[in-house]
């Protein structure tokens, strides 16, 4: 019952106030809950949270996360919580994600250049990085997702978003060099493709596994004098897997 997707105009389908220019079918319209006052909310609750990049607020403000989200759990989408996304996968909270961006972005002026996000999933943190770099490239490697992420984002008509359907263990060489990369998906290691990829002073955020079922969020800094790795606080990710599904 959780899981059923009420149709637009059910009786007792959630509300949710239509948006200039990026209605998207399948989602109810109508009035009830007021998502800007709610973005505004999450907004503050972020800001008391240390989160202070305004490229990153802005960003945040922008993007309707509620349309990223199962019918059943809009009015969740504006919590500080995990939420499911289908085929065992979620989106992470609200502060992970303001916070991996904020350290993406940490020192740049203005937007990034071409960046890289491994782990697409329902295509939300895409749709933020759209405002914060030139170009995005999105991998997924589960195609249900790809295919549900496109379906989301097509609708907020964002040219200068990819997304693609591969292994992101690998990278994507075509967008090469990258400025920066981010993963939503924690591995053994940062594969070297990733570092390869990576553009001399950019910057790769990820979790990785600190042991046992731990991870930790890692920085890796591209300089002209080598490989710079710092480890901060520990996070929760789903795995990071190779092949396709
Ligand atoms: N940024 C996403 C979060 C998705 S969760 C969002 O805003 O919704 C992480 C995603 O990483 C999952 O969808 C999972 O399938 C994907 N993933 C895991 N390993 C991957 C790999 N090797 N290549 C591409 N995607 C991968």
């Amino acid at each position: 019952m959780a899981a059923a997707k009420p149709a637009a105009g059910q009786p007792n389908a959630p509300v949710i106030p239509r948006m200039g220019g990026s209605a998207k079918s399948g989602v109810p319209q109508g009035l009830g809950l007021d998502s800007p006052a709610l973005r505004q909310r999450m907004l503050q609750r972020l800001a008391a949270q240390g989160v202070s990049d305004p490229h990153v607020l802005a960003a945040l403000v922008a993007v309707e996360r509620h349309r990223f989200v199962d019918t059943a759990l809009v009015n969740q989408a504006y919590e500080d919580t995990s939420l499911p996304i289908g085929w065992g996968q979620t989106i992470s909270k609200p502060n992970v994600v303001a916070r991996m961006l904020e350290l993406l972005r940490q020192g740049a002026v203005g937007r990034l250049g071409r960046v890289l996000e491994v782990g697409t999933g329902c295509g939300y943190q895409a749709a933020l990085l759209s405002h914060l770099a030139g170009e995005v490239y999105s991998i997924e490697r589960i195609r249900g997702l790809h295919e549900r992420a496109r379906g989301n984002l097509r609708s907020l008509r964002l040219p200068n978003v990819h997304l693609l359907f591969g292994d992101g263990m690998l990278g994507f060489a075509k967008g090469a060099p990258y400025a920066a990369i981010i993963a939503a998906a924690g591995g053994e290691s940062v594969p070297q493709s990733w570092i390869d990829q990576l553009a001399v002073g950019g910057r790769i955020v990820a979790p990785m596994s600190a042991g046992g079922s731990k991870q930790v969020l890692v920085i890796i800094d591209k300089t002209a004098q080598g490989i710079q790795h710092t480890v901060l606080e520990p996070v929760q990710f789903v795995p990071l897997k190779s092949g396709l599904a």
